[in-house]
């Protein structure tokens, strides 16, 4: 074993760490991707050791100092975080298999899913994934999103202009494949090129190449199940129409009667904006970016990821008009972003200066993140 590994018998594998490692009786290593996986592994040791319970980082997997910092921090006000996924694109392919591609972009919408149908998905879905909606549909309660909105939305964590952040969200390291996987600048580059081919107005190729920035919050340490995610409302009723349902089970507001009324805290068609929905990286980028975009690109970047309300057509009471005419554009958009990753690899130095130039025309040249 390398360096700088702890000495001792290792007495025993957390067991969110047995899918990613192989033990012997003193040594603990991960499977694949060595370098970066003796890393992780000992930054998680080495805190899982001090601490005497498992911790858990999004996958920066930088050095141990920094995972470690990130550990402490997320304590005072998370539960009990992890990173169940091995990369975050786990996530998007289950939905990918949920939402096979359709032959022509605006057939995206398919209301009304069976709940048999959701079944299947969630009887199929790897062990990684199921785990990863277990965390997220047991930990995001209404009290976690007012929580996180305080701790991330004052914005006084970095100065950065979009093309910094794109280079920043690409430092993020996790068990993709580099020579098969796209990177995360590679991914947002293919969204915004594709929705260019298709002669879309700029703002709305803008969009596509800035929509997943606010993944960034992984390298602030938070966990993968407030970063990504189908998001839904918290607050009042969990609509059936979101997938792994019964793991709201253990969620602690399902035993708080004013959240599970239909409406709940809310007023019927009072519109979104009023409403609480699950913390991840659509609401955090939609408040970074608000202030520059034209509305159609605001509603794109902050419901990208509600799959219950754009895909299944679910909690159109809680929608004013202004929302319902919205989600037309949230509909247009989500191919684009679901589809796109299976074309080549896009030319990044060539490509920069037309983007550079679109980031000009409606971003200042720093944003507060
Ligand atoms: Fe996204
Ligand atoms: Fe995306």
């Amino acid at each position: 074993m390398g360096r700088g590994w702890p000495s001792g018998r290792v007495r025993g594998i957390p067991a969110e760490l047995r899918p990613y490692t192989a033990a012997s009786a003193n040594h603990i290593r991960f499977q694949k991707h060595a370098t970066r996986n003796r890393i992780r592994a000992q930054s998680i040791w080495l805190v899982y050791t001090a601490l005497g319970r498992h911790p858990i980082s999004c996958q920066s997997g930088t050095s141990d100092l920094s995972v470690l910092k990130n550990f402490m921090a997320t304590q005072t006000n998370t539960t009990n975080l992890k990173t169940p996924l091995q990369n975050l694109e786990e996530w998007e392919d289950f939905l990918k298999e949920r939402y096979p591609e359709v032959p022509e972009k605006t057939g995206a919408f398919n209301p009304g899913k069976k709940k048999e149908e959701f079944r299947n998905y969630e009887a199929t879905a790897r062990p990684t994934v199921r785990e990863f909606y277990r965390l997220n549909h047991r930990y995001q309660t209404f009290d976690f999103v007012q929580s996180k909105k305080r701790e991330f939305l004052s914005l006084d964590r970095r100065k950065m202009g979009i093309w910094e952040a794109m280079e920043f969200l690409n430092t993020l390291v996790d068990d993709s494949d580099p020579d098969t996987d796209f990177s995360q600048l590679e991914h947002l580059l293919q969204t915004a090129e594709q929705i260019r081919k298709d002669r879309h107005p700029r703002w709305f190729i803008l969009t596509g190449l800035i929509h997943d920035l606010g993944k960034i919050l992984c390298l602030f340490g938070e966990p993968q199940w407030a970063v990504v995610g189908d998001t839904f409302p918290v607050g009042c009723a969990w609509s059936e129409q979101i997938v792994f349902h019964g793991f709201f089970a253990d969620n602690p507001d399902s035993r708080e009667p004013r959240y599970q009324t239909r409406l709940g805290v809310y007023e019927e068609g009072r519109g979104l904006d009023q409403v609480q929905i699950s913390w991840g990286h659509d609401e955090y980028l939609y408040q970074v970016v608000k202030d520059y975009l034209p509305e159609e690109a605001r509603y794109m970047v902050r419901y990208h990821s509600f799959y219950p309300a754009h895909r299944e057509g679910a909690y159109t009471y809680l929608m004013n008009d202004g929302d319902k005419a919205m989600f037309k554009w949230v509909r247009a958009f989500n191919p684009y972003d679901l589809y796109t990753k299976s074309h080549e690899r896009p030319n990044v130095s060539e490509l920069r200066p037309f983007y550079e130039e679109l980031i000009a025309e409606y971003f200042p040249a720093q944003l507060r993140w």
